[in-house]
């Protein structure tokens, strides 16, 4: 008799989702149905594959249109376009970044290589993002106003920026979570690599705070190979993300100037073409993920001891990646549904480890993790390209 878990029959559910015809199923993969050979053709056509093309300024365009933000930077990967985010915001040497430990490992290492220290905060379990009172309560025990901002009593440390991530594409509580920067002067700087096309209060994330950064990896909703944005709503930033991005060359048109070291990190043409092709269909993209969503949140119903994330009251998810919860009673059968599932040909995989839990990371300071760590032992991502939610796939 069945009376709790049983992972047969949560495998027995992903797979009356996911159609019986297929083979492997990977976690995600991306859809190319669209311009992308086109206009990579134009690209090998014309000999714009690099540095230079129409390609790039499109796409920037396309990405500002689209979030509602005044600007967007193309760069070469979304940890790049943190590392920009976080030098604009003026993050140097020795001040700390507060991040979530339920994050991939990209934001934590952006704030190190400002030589700054990330300090790990815990999330809440309805967003799987920071939890704005809890943190609103911690600040209140462990800092102090001084002249140059907040400071953490406890390691003199100035604590100058707050990075939240919308884990999967749902996003964080941003308003009261604004509301603890306003009042402990914390600059808020979005983690939206993995939330394009997910909206909190009818507004894109990535668009609530001076700056922040996006991710075009192959495993994103769009990808361009790889890539990544800054977004701000701020001119002047704006132009200061191009330059620190483009080795601060002065415009010329033969001299070679520097004002300033900065990096070279700009976006390829070619992987601009790609990311152009893969906008157009971000309203399909959007839709067969939520019905693949739905579809899962349907087929999980009454499934005794796991549940399926859904998006927080109030926002809109882009789904990115859809994932399951177990019950905390029954943690110890994660491994065994992880095996089963990926002998299956079903790629399945646990959250992140924890990033205090990394050795590079382990003398960093962190408040409370529990829910953080609670998550890390019951979450399980399932397949969630784009392609297994359309009509023409799941009725075939
Ligand atoms: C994908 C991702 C990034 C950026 O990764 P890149 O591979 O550098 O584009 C940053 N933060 C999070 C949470 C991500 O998932």
């Amino acid at each position: 008799m069945i009376t709790g878990f049983n992972r047969e029959a949560v495998l027995d559910v992903i797979q009356s989702v996911l159609s019986r015809e297929h083979g492997a199923v990977s976690l995600h993969e991306p859809s190319f149905n669209g311009n992308e050979w086109a206009y990579i053709k134009e690209c090998l056509d014309t000999g714009w594959v690099s540095s230079v093309g129409g390609f790039v300024d499109r796409f920037e365009t396309d990405l500002a249109a689209y979030t509602g933000v005044k600007r967007a930077v193309a760069v070469v990967n979304g940890t790049a376009a943190l590392h920009i985010c976080l030098l604009l915001a003026g993050i140097q040497a020795d001040d700390e970044v507060l991040i979530p430990a339920l994050t991939f490992i990209a934001t934590a290492n952006a704030v190190s290589y400002c030589g700054a220290i990330p300090h790990f905060i815990d999330c809440e379990e309805r967003t799987l993002g920071v939890d704005p009172h809890k943190l609103a309560m911690y600040l209140e025990k462990i800092t102090v106003q001084q002249a140059d901002g907040c400071h953490n009593r406890r390691t003199g440390r100035r604590i100058k920026a707050v990075v939240p991530m919308h884990t999967f594409g749902h996003p964080v509580d941003l308003d009261p979570l604004l509301e603890v920067c306003r009042h402990f002067c914390i600059e808020l700087i979005e983690d939206a690599a993995e939330s394009l096309g997910s909206f909190y209060k009818g507004r894109h994330t990535g668009n609530w705070g001076r700056l922040s950064a996006l991710s075009f990896n192959g495993n994103k909703i769009i990808t361009t190979g790889g890539g990544g944005a800054v977004l701000t709503n701020d001119e002047e930033l704006a132009e200061r993300a191009k330059h620190l991005t483009t080795t601060a060359k002065v415009p010329h048109r033969w001299e070679f100037k520097h004002d300033m070291v900065a990096f070279n990190y700009r976006l390829p043409n070619i992987n601009a073409a790609l990311g152009c092709a893969q906008m157009e269909q971000m309203p399909g993209f959007l839709a067969s993920k939520r019905r693949l969503s739905e579809l899962y949140l349907a087929a999980f119903k009454g499934v005794a001891g796991i549940s399926f994330v859904t998006e927080p009251a109030g926002a809109s998810s882009n789904y990115w990646l859809n994932a399951l919860l177990i019950d905390e009673e029954f943690v110890t059968e994660r491994d065994n549904l992880l095996a089963l599932t990926n002998n299956m040909g079903i790629m399945t995989r646990p959250a992140w480890t924890l990033m205090h839990r990394l050795p590079m990371f382990v003398e960093s300071p962190c408040m409370d993790l529990s829910v953080a760590e609670s998550l890390e032992r019951r979450l399980i991502n399932i397949p969630s390209s784009a392609f297994l939610g359309r009509d023409t796939y799941a009725t075939s």
